[in-house]
């Protein structure tokens, strides 16, 4: 499900902020400029313990969605650690 356009905008700053002045260089591609961030957020199952299995019933992350869009190399942000969890109306997980 898509995000509303305010929390993608938040998203996009919140990840601004932790890069800062550098140059975000896509490692397959080599692109600095051709990053987006997929307005479809995503959310990555975790094991509940360490070690322990992942299964439909445990916690998430939520996550953003980076993606180069010259070559398609993909990467994912925790919003949870990006400082968006109020915003997403989300519980921070013990591990997050
Ligand atoms: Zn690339």
């Amino acid at each position: 499900m898509a995000m509303n356009a305010e929390l993608h905008q938040h998203i996009i700053e919140a990840i601004s902020r932790k890069i800062g002045n550098r140059k975000l260089v896509c490692p397959v591609s080599g692109h600095t400029d051709s990053w987006g961030v997929d307005i479809n957020g995503a959310a990555l199952p975790v094991a509940n313990e360490p070690g322990g299995l992942v299964s439909a019933h445990n916690d998430v992350f939520p996550v953003a969605v980076i993606v180069c869009e010259e070559c398609g190399y993909t990467f994912l942000m925790n919003l949870l650690k990006l400082g968006l969890a109020d915003e997403l109306g989300a519980e921070t997980p013990v591990n997050a």
